[in-house]
Order: structure tokens, then sequence, then C-alpha cells
């Protein structure tokens, strides 16, 4: 029987990438793999050095705003006015680059990207695509998507905000709560009852009785502006309104484009933990040997990396399928319930790894682990997808 290396020995490392276990690099086309090593270059020159500092001032880095968009960042998969086009892996890979720097700065691209610019490609009339996507993937025009309302952003179909026309345009009333880049956007694409259902309206910064207050106090995505959105007669003309879809299945359509960014953008934030937690536990000596010669660490470090490989597969799968065209909505939530929930336990394991350091924000585990609360929360809570799932495995609907 052959012996174990006794304790203490190291043993010769395999060359595999402790962060792609199954090599999922090597299963990318090489554009998919020069666009994942131009954002990696971006964050680590651009992002990585100033986030740990606008986290504590809780100050979004708005200066990045003109490189993501220099990079193709903004609108990256929508074709033509001023956009990347590039395919559904590749904005997984934006997203995963971009969230192992800091969960806002890739939820400010999920949102000017999947909730703004892609309702204005799919739904919007010629002039309104003219008039806005190109400016907004230059980062000249911001953009935020208010679907969330103050009485419970898990029901939207309860939607309070409303939208009446008088004469050519329409009055809208309202409010919405917890609203990404809010308070800086040029544009908020909202979503309204009218009589003929739900609409999506395309409400410009400045117009009269409409005001985004940022929400203070944040201890989650603290580098993201999040608002309130309050609409009190605001008046819209009709050519602002999205003329190509009425009913819940607008927002619903947005969201899903989003949530698959999310669950490819978590990777990210449970690499940087990963990746930091190798380092620190291979340089840490308690009771005479390194934090990473113990058992349970390491079996804490290889769970780690177990579900960090499960979910790099998820997701590249489910890439593959969207660009296919075969993706379901409800495969999405499986992936964002998993990935999300995932990449917290990570962040939450890592802080704890680093013992007292862990609350450092010198550290990165503490400052992910906060905003994935955020990340599990939005766009969906993790409940409401594991009832999506159950929905589909039962028939019956148990919201
Ligand atoms: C930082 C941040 C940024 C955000 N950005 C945006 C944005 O840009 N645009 C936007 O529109 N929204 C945004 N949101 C809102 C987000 O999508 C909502 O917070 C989320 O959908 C949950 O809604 P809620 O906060 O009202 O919680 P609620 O809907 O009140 O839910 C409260 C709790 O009840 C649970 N629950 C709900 N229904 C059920 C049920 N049937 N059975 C069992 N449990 C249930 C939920 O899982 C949750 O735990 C953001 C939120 C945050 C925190």
């Amino acid at each position: 029987m052959a012996e174990a290396a006794p304790t203490g020995k190291s043993v010769p490392k395999a060359a595999l990438d402790p962060l792609d276990l199954y090599g999922v690099r090597a299963a990318l086309s090489e554009e998919e793999r020069l666009v994942q090593d131009s954002v990696a270059r971006l964050v680590d020159t651009e992002v990585l050095p100033v986030i740990q500092e606008a986290f504590e001032q809780h100050r979004f880095p708005r200066e990045l705003v003109p490189k993501l968009a220099e990079l193709g960042l903004l609108g990256s998969s929508l074709a033509g006015y001023d956009c990347a086009g590039l395919n559904a892996v590749c904005y997984g890979l934006i997203c995963q680059e971009l969230e192992r720097g800091d969960s806002g700065i890739r939820s400010f691209v999920s949102v000017q990207s999947s909730l703004c610019m892609y309702p204005i490609h799919a739904f919007g009339s010629e002039e309104q695509k003219q008039r806005y996507l190109p400016r907004m993937a230059r980062g000249e025009v911001i953009g935020c998507f208010g679907l969330t309302e103050p009485q419970g952003g898990s029901d939207p179909a309860n939607m309070k905000t409303h939208a009446k026309r008088r004469g050519g345009d329409w009055v809208l009333n309202g409010a919405k709560m917890w609203i990404t880049n809010g308070a800086i956007a040029d544009l908020a694409v909202v979503w309204a009852v009218t009589p003929e259902g739900i609409r999506g309206f395309l409400v410009e910064k400045g117009s009269p009785g409409f005001t985004a207050p940022e929400i203070e106090h944040k201890f989650s995505l603290r580098a993201s502006v999040t608002a309130a959105l309050y609409l009190d007669n605001v008046v819209v003309p009709e050519e602002r309104v999205l003329p190509g879809v009425v009913g819940l299945k607008g927002p619903l359509s947005c969201l899903t484009q989003a949530r698959y960014g999310i669950t490819w953008g978590v990777i990210g934030a449970a690499q940087a933990c990963l990746r930091q937690m190798l380092d620190y536990t291979a340089s840490r000596t308690l009771f005479g040997r390194a934090l990473a010669q113990n058992q349970t660490i390491q079996v804490r470090l290889a769970d780690m990396a177990r579900r960090i490989t499960s979910a790099q597969l998820l997701s590249l799968h489910l890439g593959r399928m969207k660009d296919e065209g075969t993706m379901q909505p409800v495969q999405v939530s499986l992936a964002k319930w998993n990935n999300c929930r995932m990449a917290l336990d990570i962040a939450r394991d890592a802080r704890d790894m680093l013992g007292g350091a862990g609350i450092s924000a010198e550290y990165v585990p503490i400052r992910h682990m906060l905003n994935l609360e955020s990340v599990i929360t939005y766009e969906g809570t993790e409940t409401i997808h594991q009832l999506t799932v159950g929905r589909e495995l039962t028939g019956f609907n148990a919201f």
C-alpha cells in the first residue's frame, strides 16, 4: 500500500489552475479569451487600485465609466448602434472579471447593459434606439431600471406606479425603491401600470416631478449608487414609451438577461476570495505549521474549489444555450440561486478563515461578502428562484 506523504511535507503541485480546475478557459474561443484578458487587465489596473477606498467612502467610482465604455463593455452583447455585438459567453466573462473586482462595478454594467439598453434594443422604436443606444454604449448616458416598489419587489404584479393618458402624453405617478444607478442616471426605464397592462416608459433626468434621491447608509454595494425614484405627475410623451412590449414579460425578460450575467459575476467574487485564502493559509503559521497544512483548512479550500468549479460549468453551459437560443428562464433561476449561494458561502467562510483580519477591508472577503448579501437578494431573492424551480418541477405555483 502506498504511504501517505508525512504531515508537513509538501507534495508536488499539479499544473492545474486552482481557480479553474476543470479548464473552462480551454473551452473558450480565441475571442472569448481575448475579451476575458482585456477585462481582467482593466480590473487589475483600474478597479482594484481604487475599489477599497471607494467602498469605504460609499462612492461609485464614476471615473471608471469612460474606461468601461472604451473597452466596449456597455451593451456588449447588443448588435448595432455602436455596441460590440459579443456573444453571451463573452458577456458572462465580462461580468466575472468585473465582479472579481467588485459587485458594484459589475452591477453598474449589468444595469446599463441588460436592464436599460436591452429593453430599448428589444422593445424600442428606431428613433429611441438611435437616440439612446450609441450614447449609452459610450457611457455618455447612464441608465437605470425602475421595477421594484416599496411595497415588495418579489411581487412585481402588484405594481402601484401607474400611467394615465392625457392627450398625446402619459402622466406617471408612483415610487420605485432600491434602484441601481438611480441618482446618477440620465435615463430611467420605468415600468408602470396602464389600462393596457404594464408598459415601459423612458423618463429623462430633469423631467418635472421626477426625483431620484440616493439611498445612504448601505453596508452592501457601497461602491454602487442605489436610489429611490419618485414620480409626481411626470409627463412622458408617447414617443418615450417602449412600443414593443406590454405586460410583465417586458421587465422579466430584462431580468433574465441580467440574472444570466450575475451567474457569471459571482464566480469572480468567489475566485477573488479563494485566491486570497490560498495565499493567506500558505503564509500564516500557527502551531508551528502553515495554516494550509491542516486537514480542516484543506477541506474548506477544497470545498470552495468544488463549488466554484460547479458554478463555472453551470454558467458556461448556460451561456452556450443562450447563444444557441435554447436557454429557459427557469434554468437561469437555478443558476442564479446556485451561484449566488456558492459565492456568499465562500466569502463568509473565507472571512472566518482570516480570523480577526477577516473583518478588515484590507482583505477582500468581507467586502465581497457584504456585496453578495445584495446580489443574492436583488433580481429575485434566493427564495423566489427556489420557488420558480419548484413550480417547474411540480406544476404548482407556490408564490
Ligand atoms: C443594492 C440593491 C440594488 C437593487 N437594484 C435594483 C434595480 O436596479 N432595479 C429594481 O427594480 N430593483 C432593484 N433592487 C430591488 C431588488 O430586486 C429587491 O430588493 C428584491 O426583488 C426583493 O424585493 P424586496 O426588497 O421588496 O423584498 P420582499 O419582496 O419584501 O421580500 C422579503 C422577503 O420575503 C421573501 N418572500 C417573498 N415572497 C415570498 C413567498 N411567496 N414565499 C416565501 N418567501 C417569500 C423574500 O425571499 C425575502 O426574503 C435592488 C436591491 C438592492 C438591495
